[in-house]
């Protein structure tokens, strides 16, 4: 299956090549040719340009009975929106696979139990990778990366949400980083023993003593810093103590929705102005919708790969069907693009990347997978942004931020 989606991607390069230049040929000898060439449609653009996203909870379906990360399966009838058969036929090149851990209590024992739950999850990505190594690598730097696309691959980088997992042992993150993990957050929805939470309470009014401490090790050792989910004490604070870079993995604009997940103007600026980028998002353009039945099947995703396959249908196929009567998001793809286009304007395009939350919450109407991807391509052409613009956007910001961040290491 992985030979034949990696060949099937070889050659369409190939037939695609011999199609424009017979087009070309054609044109060039017809006398009442106006004698343009073509326009490639943002389609055959998309499918050119390199595409990363930041923020990819895909994770959570690795290890689930009878499903093959391999394979591109239905949105109609599956809840994950990420796997390699969709990314092959052209719409995602890769991205960062986070390694997720729910906050828990801040004793020996919680700390204990996210390290072997991270360190599993570390594993479960790393296995689930080598099932298909015609098809994809792990890359630790941004030149493997670009050498793993040379090759016809697809892209996997590591990432860490919530490094509550380490506990107050520092040096932990130097076992992830040896594991492969190049971008890491200190905290998720709840406040932790490094930062407050942009979603619970003040305890450090910004980062604890620790937390900077972490802010350093970051830098050390070569990691790219991500403030999504960091309340705003936080990231100011994160801007002023780190010499690389920072990112946000996947966060929206506040003027789109005021809300505390968002980011607002002056803070995107401040990112820019450092070098960083903000990687747009697909959630809270709108309030969420937990309620009734999505809030029971939203804690059951939790454990999907535990499930038998007959439940795994169940599960995607009501979740499916909620889409239609009771969206996650209420929020339309016209707003998605207002708020990404108010993003560019205020960050520029050196300082905008995309990090939708795929399998973690994202996806909106218009935008529910990766197979969904051109359609925002589209639209950036369709708003006057060149073919280089574009690139930055969708994975030239992100690489030159690894490489800072390397450069950084290396210091
Ligand atoms: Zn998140």
């Amino acid at each position: 299956m992985m030979e034949q989606t990696t060949i099937r991607k070889g050659t369409s390069r190939i037939v695609r090549s011999i199609v424009v230049a017979l087009v070309v040929t054609t044109l060039a000898g017809c006398a009442t040719s106006q004698g343009s060439d073509p326009q490639p449609s943002a389609d055959e653009i998309h499918r050119d340009l390199l595409v990363l996203d930041a923020h990819m909870d895909t994770a959570i379906n690795f290890g689930r009975e009878c499903w093959d990360f391999s394979e591109a399966h239905p949105l109609e009838s599956e809840i994950a929106q990420v796997d390699l058969g969709r990314m092959a036929a052209g719409n995602l090149d890769g991205g960062f696979f986070v390694i997720f851990t729910s906050q828990g209590p801040l004793t020996a024992e919680g700390y204990r139990a996210a390290l072997e739950h991270a360190r599993q999850r570390s594993d479960t990505i790393d296995r689930e990778l080598a099932k298909f190594p015609e098809m994809v690598g792990l890359a630790t730097t941004a030149a493997e990366a670009e050498a793993l696309n040379a090759q016809g691959k697809l892209i996997a980088f590591k990432s860490i949400e919530n490094s509550y997992p380490i506990g107050d042992d520092l040096s932990l993150m130097r076992e992830f980083y040896e594991a492969g993990v190049r971008m890491a957050g200190p905290v998720h929805g709840g406040t932790n023993q490094l930062a407050d939470s942009s979603t619970d309470d003040v305890r450090w009014n910004g980062l604890s003593p620790l937390g900077k401490e972490w802010v350093g090790e970051m830098n050390r050792l070569g990691i790219i810093i991500d403030a999504s989910h960091s309340s705003d004490a936080v990231l100011d604070q994160m801007l002023a103590l780190s010499k690389a870079p920072i990112i946000l993995s996947h966060s929206s604009p506040r003027s789109a929705y005021d809300h505390p997940r968002n980011i607002d103007d002056n803070r995107i600026r401040a990112i820019a102005a450092k070098g960083g980028a903000v990687c747009m998002s697909s959630i809270f353009l709108s309030e969420l919708d937990l309620s009734g039945e999505r809030g029971e099947l939203f804690d059951r995703y939790d454990s999907i790969a535990q499930m038998s396959p007959a439940e795994q249908r169940e599960l995607s196929r009501r979740w499916r069907a909620l889409d239609a009567t009771q969206p996650l998001w209420g929020s339309s793809f016209d707003q998605y693009v207002e708020a990404l286009l108010h993003l560019i304007d205020v960050a520029g395009v050196d300082h905008v990347c995309f990090g939708t939350d795929w399998d973690g919450g994202g996806g909106i109407d218009g935008l529910m997978d990766i197979t969904d991807l051109p359609a925002v391509t589209a639209r950036l052409i369709d708003a006057g942004y060149s073919r280089e613009d574009i690139a930055k956007m969708t994975s030239g910001n992100v690489l030159r931020i690894l490489r800072a961040v390397e450069a950084m290491r290396e210091r």
